[in-house]
């Protein structure tokens, strides 16, 4: 057999948890032939991989980058961070259905990047997807809000039958498409209008494709049981498997909860329910900044909800809501992270309380104000986590890696603003500071739950695991290097020590550098 690429003398953590072994790897075309310890053979490559871990590349099981690989095939910010498949479609967004104001405010947020979506259904999207090129693989869920928006706009109500029957129309549609499950922003609008009832239905239809139902919960603070709880009854009801999106403790009144969340879960999980989670290694998280007002603010669509904010007796009934659930130490924690006007780029890094101050307006009015000359598109860092409860839930086996994130690049089109840094460093961030540093996960667990676990979760085909047969996607690192570089502040600097990336069995990163192809497929689930 004439082999394509050996690596050589490498240290093998397959993804399943196994201790690691020393083997050589033999790949031909885009799958991994054999492993043994010495393969005596020739191949066209050779990579030398003394003193490296080799591993499956990662899964980034919990992506955003719905949209912009379109603009950057290249996928630089996630391939240089070792993954070579993102599952994107996450916290109720996805690229398709894109139907009426849905379509409208997309196509006005992604002009800037040049992209025009073209399609409508999830099958033109696919059909778009397949022409286009990509460094890594993509899979992807349908979002619960672009199914509710596409029927229902953004009306505060719950649906009458025959939407209810429209809606689960557009969600077999996707999932007959090739989509690995559906995806709910229990937070955002219209998903916040959404109750259990509907999103159970939909679950329903989910469960019969044998997909699986990531949420962004209703709230991951004051009412975090209350949300978890909600999550479980949608999949005890539908049958579902659950992925609790970016799990976490909000606000420093909420992090002593970890303990009751704990038992939650691993109660639902002794009763059976198929429930794990993912997370990101920052106690940061990245939002939009009118995430804080009360969701019947945005009940209409944007119009209305820069209406509403204009409005002063409006304004005081806001006041009053968010005082009842946020103190002065809310504003502290939220630091602006991109703004579109010019004339506000200064606020841009800096924190509420700071600005306010700066301003001469209370904490409130300067959100308020910022909303409406920004077109409600504010998006923020919100430092509302903590280091312990972190560890804590990353050290948690049913708990993966996930960046929350969308691909970003250092040049180009996608070198703006500052976005989280976890687009550029989560993998090697939980490599670096959580194995090597801190020693709370062995590479081991660590991989597993960056490979093996998602893969198998999501329903991937031959993905996530170092062994024959399987698709080589295969990452290897240099364990003495292995490091994040992005940052809050500089946040557009790739990883350092992931010396190869292998896509399809195709070498991709080489000695640390994208060599520009571009051999990543588009994942469909049922071919
Ligand atoms: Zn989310």
């Amino acid at each position: 057999m004439n082999i394509d690429v050996i690596i050589k003398n490498g240290t093998v953590i397959d993804g399943t948890g196994m201790r690691r072994r020393t083997t050589d790897i033999a790949i031909k075309d885009d799958k991994i032939v054999f492993m043994n310890q010495h393969i005596p053979q020739n191949a066209a490559t050779i990579i030398e991989a003394q003193e490296m871990i080799v591993a499956p590349g990662f899964i980034d099981i919990h992506s955003h980058s719905d949209f912009l690989w379109l603009a950057r095939p290249e996928s630089d910010s996630k391939i240089r961070d070792g993954v070579t498949t993102e599952i994107c479609g996450n916290c109720g967004l996805s690229a398709f259905p894109l139907r009426g104001k849905l379509l409208e405010r997309r196509s006005q947020g992604l002009a800037k990047y040049g992209i025009v979506p073209t399609w409508q259904s999830a099958t033109g999207f696919y059909d778009t997807a397949e022409k286009a090129k990509s460094s890594i693989n993509r899979a992807f869920l349908v979002g619960h809000g672009n199914i509710r928006a596409c029927t229902l706009e953004y009306e505060n109500r719950q649906p009458h039958p025959h939407e209810l029957t429209h809606m689960g129309s557009d969600l077999e549609e996707a999932m007959e498409a090739g989509a690995f499950g559906m995806s709910s922003g229990l937070i955002y609008p219209p998903g916040c209008y959404a109750n259990l009832h509907e999103v159970a239905e939909m679950c329903k239809v989910v469960a019969k494709y044998d997909g699986f139902y990531a949420t962004h919960i209703r709230n991951e603070g004051n009412t975090l049981a209350e949300a978890l709880t909600e999550a479980i009854e949608i999949s005890k009801h539908s049958g579902v498997s659950l992925q609790v999106s970016h799990l976490k403790t909000s606000g420093r009144k909420n992090w002593h909860k970890i303990k009751d969340i704990k038992m939650m879960i691993d109660r639902a999980r002794d009763e059976g329910v198929d429930l794990t989670c993912d997370r990101y290694p920052y106690i940061a998280a990245a939002t939009d900044l009118d995430v804080i007002l009360p969701p019947w603010i945005y009940e209409g669509g944007t119009e209305k909800e820069i209406q509403r904010l204009k409005d002063q007796n409006t304004r005081k009934l806001i006041t009053k809501e968010i005082s009842q659930e946020h103190d002065d130490a809310t504003w502290h924690e939220i630091m602006i992270s991109s703004v579109c006007n010019d004339k506000n780029k200064w606020m841009e890094g800096k924190r509420i309380s700071e600005i306010a101050v700066l301003l001469d307006k209370p904490p409130l009015e300067t959100i308020f104000d910022l909303l409406i000359e920004e077109d409600t598109r504010v998006d923020i860092f919100l430092f509302s986590m903590c280091k312990e409860n972190l560890e804590t839930i990353l050290g948690w086996d049913f708990v993966f890696v996930g960046s929350d994130s969308s691909l970003r690049a250092n040049q180009g089109i996608l070198h703006s603003g500052k976005p989280h840094p976890r687009s550029y460093g989560t993998f090697s961030r939980v490599l670096r500071k959580f194995c090597l540093e801190r020693q709370l996960l062995s590479e081991e667990k660590a991989i597993q739950k960056m490979t093996g676990l998602p893969a198998e979760k999501a329903g991937l085909d031959r993905r996530g695991l170092i062994k024959e047969g399987y698709f080589a996607d295969i990452t290897i690192i240099n364990p003495k290097k292995v490091t994040d570089k992005s940052t809050f502040t500089e946040p557009h600097q790739y990883s350092e020590g992931i010396e190869y990336v292998l896509v399809n069995g195709k070498i991709t990163i080489a000695g640390g550098k994208h060599n520009g192809a571009t051999h990543g497929r588009i994942l469909r689930k049922y071919r």
